[in-house]
């Protein structure tokens, strides 16, 4: 064959020049040079694909990180997960082929053990952080030092892309520490890596989330600020979404994305929201801060699992900013998700069992009614 038919790739192309589209009919396969000139041969095959790329992802045992974990090992990426307890990482191993997902054991003083997380990897995602500070770790040291330790080891073996999750509304003079030390994570990771993908989602939901369970979960919900906190909650699903767009698109090195839902809501509109939606109506007590906050920082303090510290109630009295320069889903072509749509999916496991009520209809049944209803039982 001549070279020029050998260039024509693709089914069309090959059928209209009439060659034979056999065996590679349904593969999509390119290589593509990163920006360190490495060839990665991508085929978009489903998980079993050979080549793709290898991408580090930190923090990849939290809620989030099985939403991108899932995306690249599915698509064939060979995904490095650096973990520090053996039980948070299991179910990711199911995520990819075998093989695909790569467990290492990591600690965040330990320089030695990021360096091997990130040097094989085309890209590192960070998404460690922390709402609390724990025992052995403050907030300065998860997100600062931690954030400067994996920037310096990106920056050393030139890891071709850098993407820091921060969060939204960081700043540097906000009253919280946690916006705070993000606004500084942020900054730190420019300085040593200046291609750094800064990505700040907002308050998230999904199956595993710290906002819709907390508000339909039995404990009563203690607040200071009456709920009326104004967020952009967005849905996990989207973030994942968007951190995958952005190992395709070498355009979105050195940006910063703000991923926030299409609605705003104040907590006391979304706790009524849920209420409805569980059937239940949970107790909500409301405590001055001035009482809560110390409770909240001796709590912290001396119990062991996550329960409300002095820093979650000053962010209470912060409404979500939105920055005007930064990007946003529109920019990747993601249409997000507003929390109301999928709210029955995710609180449908609250409901009483002794309630017995029909999904929503579709479009679909609702043209085709139902004629019988069946309750077994
Ligand atoms: P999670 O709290 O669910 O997960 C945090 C991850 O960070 C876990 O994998 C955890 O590891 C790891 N981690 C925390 N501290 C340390 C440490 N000292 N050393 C090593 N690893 C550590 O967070 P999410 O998945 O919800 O969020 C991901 C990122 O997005 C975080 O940076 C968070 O701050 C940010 N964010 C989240 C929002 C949300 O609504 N969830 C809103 C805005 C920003 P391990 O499992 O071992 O504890």
């Amino acid at each position: 064959r001549s070279g020029a038919a050998l260039t024509a790739q693709t089914p069309s192309t090959m059928r209209a020049a009439n060659l034979p589209t056999v065996c590679r009919r349904y593969l999509n396969q390119d290589v593509r040079i990163t920006r360190t000139g490495k060839p990665v041969l991508t085929v978009s095959g489903g998980r079993s694909s050979l080549g793709g790329y290898t991408a580090t992802v930190f923090g990849a045992t939290g809620f989030l990180g099985r939403y991108i974990v899932n995306r690249l090992a599915r698509s064939g990426c060979t995904v490095i997960v650096p973990f520090r307890e053996e039980m948070a990482k299991r179910h990711l191993k199911v995520a990819g082929d075998l093989g695909r997902v790569v467990f290492l054991e990591m600690d965040l003083r330990n320089t030695q053990s990021i360096e091997e997380s990130v040097r094989h990897s085309d890209i590192v995602y960070n998404l460690i952080g922390r709402d609390y500070p724990t025992k052995n770790f403050d907030l300065e040291d998860v997100h600062v030092h931690g954030t400067e330790r994996i920037a310096e080891a990106v920056a050393k073996y030139d890891i071709d892309r850098f993407v820091h999750v921060s969060s939204h509304s960081a700043s540097l003079d906000s009253p919280s520490e946690f916006y705070r030390t993000k606004a500084r994570g942020e900054q730190v990771a420019r300085e040593i890596y200046p291609e750094t993908t800064i990505v700040r989602p907002a308050p998230m939901f999904g199956f595993e989330d710290r906002l819709l369970n907390r508000l339909a979960g039995a404990t009563n919900v203690l607040t200071s600020n009456w709920m009326q906190e104004y967020l952009y909650p967005t849905h996990a699903i989207d973030v994942g979404m968007a951190l995958e767009k952005m190992l395709h698109d070498d355009t979105t090195a050195a940006e910063t994305f703000e991923l926030y839902g299409p609605t705003g809501y104040t907590m006391a509109e979304i706790n009524e929201l849920v209420g409805a939606e569980i059937i239940k109506n949970r107790r909500h007590i409301n405590v001055p801060k001035r009482l809560l906050k110390p409770i909240g920082a001796a709590l912290n303090k001396y119990i062991w699992w996550p329960t409300i510290s002095a820093d979650e109630i000053e962010r209470e009295f912060i409404d979500q900013t939105i920055d005007p320069k930064a990007k946003t889903y529109k920019d990747l072509d993601i249409e997000p998700v507003d929390l109301k749509s999928v709210l029955y999916e995710y609180l449908k496991g609250y409901r009483s069992p002794s309630y017995y009520d029909l999904p929503p209809m579709t479009e679909r049944e609702k043209r085709e009614e139902k004629k019988y209803l069946h309750v077994i039982d």
